[in-house]
């Protein structure tokens, strides 16, 4: 069979003298029509390959393909660094990147299967409503009017914004931005209005009516150089304006998770969260309003859809189980059409996105994935496999970037990078079958050959960290003891439970428990590690002194940086509509540096030549300096020494974002630490490394708690809480908590059998 493919699709990718980022020279012949998994410890260039080369040549080539009137409106593609990538087809990157969009994309409207359901509806739906615009929650004509299809309106919870009790000194308005000594809080407490020392809750009626409404006149405030007149605004009037008339959706991740403390968001009164004006959803098939359908858990409304008893609708409902039933296969059944994307993880997004190209009947791309398995348990990773299969033998090539065994293993090609991380790594270690890996003298062969063991004992608990009626999303109203002193993972089927209890629920009520998660670091686009972790002033320094410069002349962000491109090292060119294009700085080439900064040497290295060296590296050059190579050590200890010192954090990926995160904490002693799937992106290697520094951190007196699918951290955990029984509404139960070991006897417990079935 794979002979025939073959022949249609021309043999090989072929990539010869690879050299992007750490890449020595890489040669591949990645066979077309197959299914292709790139392993290899973090940094060893899995991505450099697949992401840096075959993606970016892939697309480049395709734009150039246009004509010049639509080519310069596209985003422009460097050139990768090899000398040949030849005989590619289209590629489709599917990446754990989050899905976006805003309250208005839904599960139903990224899937398409919402316009499928508005045809069913104006179609067949009693009594009519007219054509499906008018079941679109997205257009005027279907949107309910007052809260214009969003499906719930957001108020000011007053209660939770002013302490009554606290006066304007003691932090009555509890928001950051008018915390103590902000410029919001100095005019309301030092406006001379009221007295700043009294209980809010004492005020008069008019001076509180004027706290939270007052406006139309000036207030004086004391600035740095004299008193300024502003125009009084009230609180409510004030941060009604600032935080809620934009909506969430427009604040940054920090001020929406803020503002969530002080607004309650209801259902629309009116829709009552239905989205659709009185019309649509009125109109309605076997006694279901559309949005009935798509409050529904989709193997629901499987079940619903195939007893309908519409003759005439057949078609239409034979689409939109065709489409649902893509869903469900993947594992994400649980899942309901009217869930708005910006709220599903990571791996939810991927696996979304990949359904709705299962459903297309283009032949003949490449397909590349980021690590499909996240987030998936290892209940559900051979239905991932099916969908992997599926879109191969549809004649499509798949590269897959993975460290799942299970993954691994339907491979018909493995590419192996190592034999290390960043200058360590960059070459094929191992190319051939999975057969072939499993003899393979590499990391990852041996690692495919040999599965660890519990381990022999248990950390004794040292107290209890209780989490108590927790009933947010799926949740039944349960409570977990979390035990103290050692380190606990918590797991379960995707979609029963796990981050609404670890992720939001522990930290609501113990706010003092510190969540190291993979989001966005939310810094300038010249953030690299050397300042994440303040290096670079005592760097800079360092060069001042050996020199007898000043030191901003060591600073990119000051005199030093080149002045073609403002120190970034790169060129931003913006494009109307597009996404803006990236190119080197052809003054500096790179550097980041003007040349009078770069004539000067610390040790035989310049600055920039400093900001190119791995963390690891530098923290060997800087090894008399202590309080530099101590930081620098930290990376190391999370795995990330392979990292440079000035690699834009913007390209880090999720996971490697979260371990950045954990090592400015690495220090701290007594802390509740909670980490959703701190192994994204690690090589079973890496994630004895890890496991290495979580024990460090437990042994130093701290609790870690970590959401986890991988069974070598289940294995190696102290104490286990299982979510489930299944996702979604069939979900939110503790299954079992124990030791693992006890956990091997638990019953009704995927995890348990799983667990089971790697061991024998
Ligand atoms: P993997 O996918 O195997 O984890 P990568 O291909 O992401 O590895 O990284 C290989 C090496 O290239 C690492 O040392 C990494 O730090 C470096 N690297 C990756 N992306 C960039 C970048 N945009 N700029 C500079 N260095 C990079
Ligand atoms: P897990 O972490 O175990 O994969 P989650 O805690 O993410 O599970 O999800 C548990 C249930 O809560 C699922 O049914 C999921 O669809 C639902 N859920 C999760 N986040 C949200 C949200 N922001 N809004 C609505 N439902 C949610
Ligand atoms: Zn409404
Ligand atoms: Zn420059």
């Amino acid at each position: 069979m794979s002979g025939r493919r073959d022949a249609r699709s021309g043999g090989h990718i072929v990539v010869g003298n690879a050299r992007e980022n750490n890449l020595k020279n890489v040669s591949l012949r990645i066979p077309k029509g197959k299914l292709t998994v790139f392993t290899g410890v973090s940094g060893s260039g899995k991505s450099s390959v697949v992401f840096g080369t075959i993606a970016v040549e892939s697309q480049r080539q395709l734009n150039e393909s246009f004509p010049t009137f639509i080519r310069n409106r596209l985003p422009r593609y460097e050139r990768p660094d090899a000398e040949v990538v030849e005989n590619l087809s289209t590629a489709i990157v599917v990446d754990q990147k989050p899905v976006g969009g805003n309250s208005r994309s839904t599960v139903g409207t990224m899937t398409d299967i919402n316009p499928v359901l508005r045809v069913l509806f104006s179609r067949h739906g009693k009594p009519t409503a007219g054509p499906s615009t008018k079941f679109s929650f997205n257009d005027p004509q279907g949107m309910c009017p007052e809260c214009e299809g969003l499906g719930r309106t957001t108020a000011l919870d007053l209660d939770a914004l002013i302490d009554d009790a606290a006066s304007l000194n003691e932090g009555a308005i509890r928001f950051p931005t008018f915390a103590k000594g902000t410029f919001q809080w100095q005019l309301y407490a030092e406006s001379g209005l009221f007295d700043p020392d009294k209980p809010v809750g004492k005020f008069s009626k008019a001076d509180r009516e004027k706290l939270l409404h007052g406006s139309g006149f000036k207030v004086d405030r004391a600035g740095r150089n004299g008193v300024y007149k502003n125009e009084y605004e009230g609180v409510v009037t004030r941060f009604t304006r600032r935080y809620l008339k934009k909506g969430l959706d427009s604040l940054n991740e920090r001020e929406r998770e803020a503002v969530e403390q002080v607004v309650t968001a209801g259902p629309c009164p009116v829709c009552r969260g239905g989205r659709l004006n009185r019309d649509a959803l009125r109109s309605k098939i076997s006694g279901h309003s559309i949005a009935d359908l798509a409050r529904l858990e989709v193997d629901e409304l499987i079940g619903v859809l195939e007893g309908l008893d519409v003759p005439a609708a057949k078609p239409i409902v034979r689409a939109a189980l065709a489409a649902l039933k893509r869903v469900s296969g993947i594992g994400l059944g649980y899942l309901t059409l009217d869930r708005e994307t910006p709220t599903l993880s990571g791996g939810e997004g991927q696996r979304l996105k990949t359904v709705r190209h299962l459903g297309s009947s283009l032949t003949d791309l490449t397909f590349i994935f980021d690590e499909p398995s996240v987030g998936l348990h290892p209940r559900d990773v051979h239905r991932l496999n099916e969908l992997l299969l599926a879109l191969r033998d549809k004649g499509n090539t798949v590269l897959v970037v993975e460290h799942d065994r299970d993954v691994v293993e339907i491979a018909d090609h493995v590419v192996d990078m190592g034999p290390g991380a960043g200058t360590a790594g960059g070459e094929v270690v191992f190319e051939g079958t999975v057969a072939g890996l499993k003899r393979a003298a590499t990391a990852t062969g041996r690692r495919m050959r040999s599965v660890p063991g519990l381990k022999p004992g248990f950390r004794e608990a040292t107290g209890a960290l209780p989490v108590a009626k927790a009933d947010l999303h799926n949740l039944k109203n349960i409570s977990v003891d979390f035990p103290t002193g050692v380190l606990t993972t918590v797991t379960g089927v995707a979609g029963s439970g796990k981050s609404t209890l670890v992720s939001k629920v522990l930290p609501r009520q113990h706010p003092d428990a510190v969540v190291v998660d993979q989001s966005a670091l939310g810094l300038s686009p010249r953030s690299a590690p050397a300042t994440y972790l303040e290096v670079m002033d005592p760097i800079r320094a360092l060069f001042a002194a050996a020199s007898g410069e000043d030191a901003g002349l060591f600073s990119f962000n000051s005199t030093g940086g080149c002045p073609q491109c403002k120190g970034r090292g790169v060129i931003q060119t913006d494009l109307a509509y597009l996404d803006p294009v990236t190119t080197t700085c052809e003054t500096c080439e790179g550097s980041r540096y003007r040349p009078e900064a770069l004539a000067h040497e610390l040790r035989g290295k310049t600055i920039a030549d400093v900001l190119a060296m791995t963390t690891d590296d530098a923290a060997e050059f800087f090894a008399d300096e202590a309080a530099v190579a101590g930081k620098l050590a930290l990376l190391s200890e999370v795995g990330l020494g392979y990292l440079t010192l000035g690699q834009p954090l913007s390209t880090l990926s999720g996971g490697e974002r979260q371990r950045l995160k954990l090592a400015t904490r690495l220090r701290d002693t007594g802390t509740v630490y909670v980490l959703d799937e701190p192994t994204t992106g690690l090589h079973m290697d890496d994630v004895d490394r890890l496991l290495g520094l979580l024990d460090r951190m437990v042994d130093a007196g701290n609790t870690v708690i970590v959401i986890e699918h991988d069974m070598d951290v289940v294995r190696h955990s102290d104490w286990i809480v299982d979510l489930g029984p299944e996702a979604g509404r069939h979900g939110g139960e503790v299954v079992f908590e124990g030791t693992p070991e006890d956990l091997l006897r638990a019953k009704g417990s995927h995890t348990a059998r799983c667990l089971a079935e790697d061991l024998d």
